[in-house]
């Protein structure tokens, strides 16, 4: 267990934006890294993480202290969608929480620019997963100035410290989520101005993908530089050792998806969740309880038909070491 956990934080560190560092993105990151993998080793690699996330996740909702934030940012076509899609394949809905921020609306303008942000966030036992986050603060309202002329701001909040305060105060309220029991991760995902051109020719070649295209995704293309100052900028300002970004190679889906997973796989082994241990009042109960159901049994059937399927399993003789992963909350 200890090798597999690190063998996953090696495999992501290069991903990482070490605190305080000055990024520039087109020169510290290649979106076509791969580690020297092949395509063929993703297939193995992304199901070996999709099954570790099941694992973990289940033991995650289990508990009651600790959630998990993943942020998610990317320029058009960089493939968030496909990689929530692909990464959470394996784990309970029930527990996980997608959100997509787009165009703020007239309610959500008449709030604090975090507001809609901390309504989505995840509760205790959730992973949440934005799809763009707060980030997008710092980013297309950045890029696009006209929008921070929307957010109705007082006249001394809009001056050109704007950027410098938002990430101050969104390093903050990171820092306050963290020390709170939720661990907030960020990916950015770091397409090539190549591949964006490739994949949007897809979505026009394509009709039933037509959908994912529109004409404002070409104008936006035309700002790609001042995104890319941009990003660099946040990355080397909110990357914190509470909270950091990870800057994954995104002009091959399927490494893409493998490094999220991982990223994501690292996060919640760092918190490692525990299955809730009864207390012996409860564990008694738990005994009287099996009496009870024994007693019912049917003639002929067995007293407790699942512990003669599994003769190791009967609960409430506790061994030393624990509850072996896998088993459900409140079993004795
Ligand atoms: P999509 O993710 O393709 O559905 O597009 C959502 C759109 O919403 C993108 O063009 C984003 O730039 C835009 N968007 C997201 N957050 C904000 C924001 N805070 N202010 C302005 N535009 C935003
Ligand atoms: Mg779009």
């Amino acid at each position: 267990m200890d090798e597999r956990a690190a063998r996953i934080a090696d495999f992501i560190e290069p991903l990482r934006v070490a605190p305080g560092s000055a990024v520039d993105l087109a020169r510290d990151f290649d979106p076509r890294y791969k580690a020297g993998l092949k395509k063929q080793d993703g297939v193995d690699l992304l199901r070996a993480g999709v099954a570790l996330l099941a694992e973990y996740q289940e033991r995650l909702a289990a508990q009651n202290t600790y959630g998990v934030l993943l942020c998610l940012q990317a320029l058009d076509a960089g493939g968030k969608d496909g990689t929530i899609r692909h990464v959470m394949s394996g784990v309970n809905p029930q527990g996980v929480k997608v959100s997509s921020f787009k165009v703020p609306s007239t309610e959500e303008l008449d709030h604090d620019y975090l507001w809609r942000y901390a309504l989505r966030l995840p509760s205790r036992g959730e992973i949440a997963i934005f799809n763009r986050s707060h980030y997008e603060e710092v980013l297309v309202v950045r890029v696009h100035p006209e929008n921070l002329v929307r957010q109705k701001l007082p006249e001394r909040a809009r001056g050109k410290n704007v950027w410098k305060r938002r990430y101050r105060e969104m390093n903050e309220w990171e820092r306050y989520l963290t020390d709170n029991g939720f661990t907030v991760v960020k990916v950015l995902l770091n397409l090539s101005k190549e591949e964006q051109r490739t994949r949007f020719l897809k979505r026009i070649d394509l009709p039933e993908k037509n959908w994912k295209f529109s004409a404002a995704d070409a104008r936006e293309r035309r700002y790609w530089d001042d995104y890319q100052r941009a990003f660099s900028e946040m990355l080397s300002a909110t990357s914190t050792p509470w909270a950091p970004w990870y800057v994954v190679p995104a002009d091959r889906k399927w490494f893409a998806r493998i490094c999220t997973a991982a990223i994501l796989a690292h996060t919640l082994m760092d918190i490692d969740p525990r299955y809730p241990e009864v207390g012996e009042e409860a564990r008694q109960d738990l005994l009287a309880a099996r009496r009870e159901l024994e007693q019912e049994a049917p003639s002929g059937a067995a007293a407790d038909p699942y512990a003669e399927r599994h003769p190791s399993a009967k609960g409430g003789r506790r061994s030393g070491h624990g509850r072996p992963a896998g088993e459900k909350r409140g079993r004795g």
